[in-house]
């Protein structure tokens, strides 16, 4: 299996995005700290690693660690928002150590909107020059974007926009949002879009890349708000190929290991046809309403054929229908048996403890959360719970 972790490199962040799921702690790494994540990913036999945050381009010893990975034999990504990485000797450097793909998030291409998301001025030509000193420096280069409620309306219109500026743009991702930590949770009612916020864009923009060659990735989007592009959920693929997700959280959730990419079920799916393979409604954080949801009457058959036999992703040995079936009766079986706790996605108590805190690190959070305070004050936003005031 391709199977592929994350490393939250730093929690902090340049920007002050009113939906953070992932905003400042005191923990901290060291070089030492990672390298021993990155052997962790290693030896559960992982493809890669996303180098995450946070900001991860804040970390000093960034580059040294995406080298040691590198090495290490792993595929090595990046989330960012590229408020750095338009420095072309930065972006040079990343490359040169061994950065193979980066994923610039950018929410919307209208500046105010993005204005408003990012909580400062400026972000979307920064995003572009990284786009553009990436692709530059031969890192390959996909857009993420985060699904909320003041982008839901022109995901067609950032896709067009970013595809006729850079032609170079092969692949997209969007995550709906998450709205269970960090300052998603407080500001969910600002930030969290319906489901039907977004339904005829996000049809639109994939539509689009469809048509134009090119591939993409939902997350947290149920099958009935996906239309004619089931095989692109990231959930649906992960149950069709039984994959699963190491994520080393910077903070005291620590490392958490997902193998269950179900979430909420309701009485409308009960009669669904495609509820095997569905991820459900994102039911933490409690924001989402399963009224939404509606079953859908069609086969399953042709998303599953179409994840198993992708060209362009032969992770899952089994290229046949029938073989598939076979093999996903017994995951199913198994996954029904009953478990003391949830399965789904837990704690890992073997993997290696997760950065530091020290009196220095402590301190440093404590300086972030007061200048956050006057973001949020000047933003009219919450900041997230928890933390020394
Ligand atoms: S009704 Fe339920 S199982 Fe069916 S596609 Fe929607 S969320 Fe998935």
């Amino acid at each position: 299996m391709a199977n592929i972790g994350y490393i939250q490199v730093v929690r902090h962040c340049n920007h002050f995005c009113g939906f953070c799921s992932n905003p400042a702690t005191p923990w901290e790494h060291t070089f030492e700290t990672m390298k021993e994540l990155v052997d962790d990913l290693v030896g559960r036999g992982y493809f890669g690693v996303v180098m995450t945050g946070g900001e991860p381009t804040l970390h000093t010893d960034l580059p040294r660690i995406v080298r040691y990975a590198r090495d290490a034999g792993l595929h090595v990504r990046m989330i960012t928002n590229g408020w750095r990485l338009g420095d072309r000797d930065y972006a040079r450097a990343l490359a040169e150590a061994g950065l193979s793909l980066v994923h610039v998030s950018i929410y919307s291409v209208r500046p105010e909107v993005e204005r408003q998301l990012r909580g400062i001025a400026g972000t979307v030509e920064r995003a572009m020059a990284a786009i553009e000193s990436a692709h530059d420096a031969g890192i390959e280069v996909n857009i993420n974007g985060v699904i909320n409620r003041l982008n839901a309306d022109h995901l067609d219109e950032n896709v067009r926009v970013l595809c006729g500026r850079f032609p170079f743009l092969r692949h997209f991702v969007w995550n709906n949002l998450d709205p269970s930590m960090g300052r998603a949770e407080v500001n969910q009612a600002e930030f969290t879009p319906k489901l039907r916020d977004f339904e005829l864009s996000l049809h639109r923009a994939l539509s689009f890349l469809h048509k134009s060659g090119r591939s993409f990735r939902v997350e947290r989007v149920p099958l009935c708000y996906m239309t004619e592009f089931g095989w692109a959920s990231t959930e649906t693929r992960k149950i069709v190929k039984g994959e699963e997700r190491v994520v080393h959280f910077l903070d005291e959730k620590q490392t958490v290991r997902q193998t269950d990419w179900g979430h909420l079920y309701a009485e409308a799916c009960t009669a669904c046809s495609l509820r095997p393979i569905c991820g459900g409604l994102f039911d933490r954080g409690g924001a989402y309403d399963p009224v939404e949801l509606a079953p859908v009457f069609s086969s399953m058959d042709p998303i599953v054929q179409r994840i198993i036999e992708d060209p362009a992703d032969p992770s899952y040995p089994l290229r046949t229908l029938a073989a598939w079936k076979a093999d996903f009766a017994v995951r199913l079986t198994e996954a029904r048996a009953p478990k003391a706790t949830r399965p789904g996605a837990m704690r890992d108590p073997d993997a290696p403890q997760v950065g530091v805190i020290t009196d220095e690190s402590l301190l440093r959070y404590q300086k972030k959360r007061q200048a956050e305070a006057k973001l949020a004050e000047r933003t009219g936003l919450k900041q997230e719970r928890g933390g020394p005031e």
